[in-house]
């Protein structure tokens, strides 16, 4: 125990032994059974494209799916699914918006009215939003939550760590940042969170021409090396695809009808049904 404690964990970085991590209960009328975080050590690599992508596969085998868009000052999931429609609230707390096929989104794109300004809040409030999306949103009966992290390894994705309770994580790489140590950074600080780690997904992996031969545009992958060095599942490796970019920038994911959604899907049922 730090000297000072004054049992307050949430004032406290210190990791001591009775530090306990109190994690928020969600709205009453929500009935969440599983919650999912996909994580990456930094912006761009594809975070919510794979959000994107396991929802709708999850969805398609009849999963009740929510997205927790907590990518506060990057979001892109409303965009990804075509949301026009503004969130709206009742007495009793936020509704999320449901998408075509009935995923329920909740994202900080849904409550502005101008989504082209920049959100230029500080860490706290951003946490703060992220606890109101938990806490206030109305999720009702949800299979699965996936929540849409911040990237990287600051005080707002600790404090989704710190909230909501996360039945594991799923890694989001790319092959340039599988040689910087910045997934590392993701990875040790699930493990300092003890939360599990579902397994790792390598984006942009390679990209397969109208020929069908495979080009590995940013070398060979160093995927298997660094999930055996981690000591990490396999979910999948994604291509490079103009299609899969045209669906998720168009508002289309729902059409997107790629092998790759089936592929990861299965993967990751099979990993955490494990
Ligand atoms: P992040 O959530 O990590 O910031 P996004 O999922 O928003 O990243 O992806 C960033 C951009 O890259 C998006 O415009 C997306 O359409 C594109 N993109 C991501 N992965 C692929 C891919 N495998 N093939 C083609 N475009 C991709």
């Amino acid at each position: 125990m730090s000297e000072k404690c004054n049992g307050n964990c949430s004032e406290c970085s210190s990791d001591c032994a009775e530090r306990e991590i109190q994690k928020e209960k969600p709205h009453k009328l929500s009935k969440i059974k599983k919650v999912y975080g996909i994580v990456s050590g930094k912006g761009g690599v594809g975070k919510s494209l794979i959000t994107s992508l396991l929802s709708v596969g999850m969805s398609r085998k009849g999963k009740k799916v929510g997205i927790m868009d907590a990518d506060i000052t990057g979001p892109s999931i409303p965009k990804a699914f075509g949301l026009i429609d503004k969130a709206e609230g009742t007495e009793e707390g936020i509704l999320p918006v449901s998408s075509e096929t009935g995923i329920k989104i909740m994202s900080v794109n849904l409550l502005l009215d101008d989504v082209t300004s920049p959100v230029v809040w500080r860490g706290p409030v951003i946490a703060g939003v992220i606890k109101q999306f938990w806490q206030e949103v109305i999720w009702g009966e949800l299979d699965i939550m996936f929540i849409d992290m911040p990237p990287g390894t600051s005080d707002v994705p600790l404090t989704v760590f710190q909230t909501v309770p996360l039945d594991g994580i799923i890694i989001v790489t790319s092959p340039q940042e599988l040689v910087s140590m910045i997934v590392t950074k993701a990875v040790k600080m699930a493990e300092m969170m003890k939360i599990p780690i579902v397994g790792i997904v390598e984006n942009m992996s390679y990209f397969k021409s109208d020929d069908g031969k495979i080009h590995m545009i940013f070398g060979e992958s160093r995927l298997e090396e660094f999930a055996g060095d981690n000591k990490l599942n396999i979910i999948g490796r994604i291509p490079i695809d103009p299609k899969i970019a045209e669906a998720c920038d168009k508002g289309n994911m729902e059409r997107y009808n790629g092998e790759v959604i089936n592929d990861i899907s299965d993967n990751f049922l099979k990993l955490i049904q494990k």
